[in-house]
């Protein structure tokens, strides 16, 4: 990081902190030359493997639109997407590694999913866990009454 004031390449940090939800770092510099202050932000990367190999930078807007095909015709607000893909995002983050497999999203993408709407994940969760037969859905709506009864207590 160049000082905006001298391009002198050193500078040397004063402050830094993470923001609230812990994707970036805001730094305070002091350039080790002028000795004129400036701030950095830092995005913690994060990179979706495709099955293909392709990667790309995680986004919430596509695990948003991911899931709002799955909920297509059922309750389900675009706030609550939005909250759905910051609890995946989160959940993925809090596992420290800068790189995951599409595939592991779709996985993490299930948990909060199942909380949301039952429908919806049993749509998701064909296409993610690559249902084939009617036995794979009857196991997945017998794990959902286990989940639901557990949660009635
Ligand atoms: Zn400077």
């Amino acid at each position: 990081m160049h000082c905006p004031f001298c391009r002198n390449a050193d500078s040397r940090v004063v402050d830094s902190r993470s923001t609230e939800d812990g994707t970036c770092i805001k730094r305070r510099r002091q350039c080790t030359d002028c000795g004129k202050r400036f701030s950095t932000v830092e995005t913690a990367s994060l990179t979706v493997v495709k099955r293909s190999g392709v990667s790309e930078p995680f986004s919430r807007d596509k695990v948003m639109s991911g899931v709002r095909k799955a909920c297509q015709g059922r309750p389900v607000s675009d706030d609550q997407l939005a909250v759905l893909a910051q609890q995946v995002e989160e959940s993925i983050r809090s596992k420290g590694a800068a790189e995951i497999d599409a595939h592991d999203v779709g996985i993490e993408i299930l948990g909060p999913l199942r909380e949301l709407d039952h429908v919806a994940y049993l749509r998701f969760a064909s296409v993610y866990q690559a249902f084939e037969s009617l036995t794979d859905f009857e196991d997945a709506v017998a794990d959902l009454r286990r989940h639901a009864l557990r949660d009635a207590g």
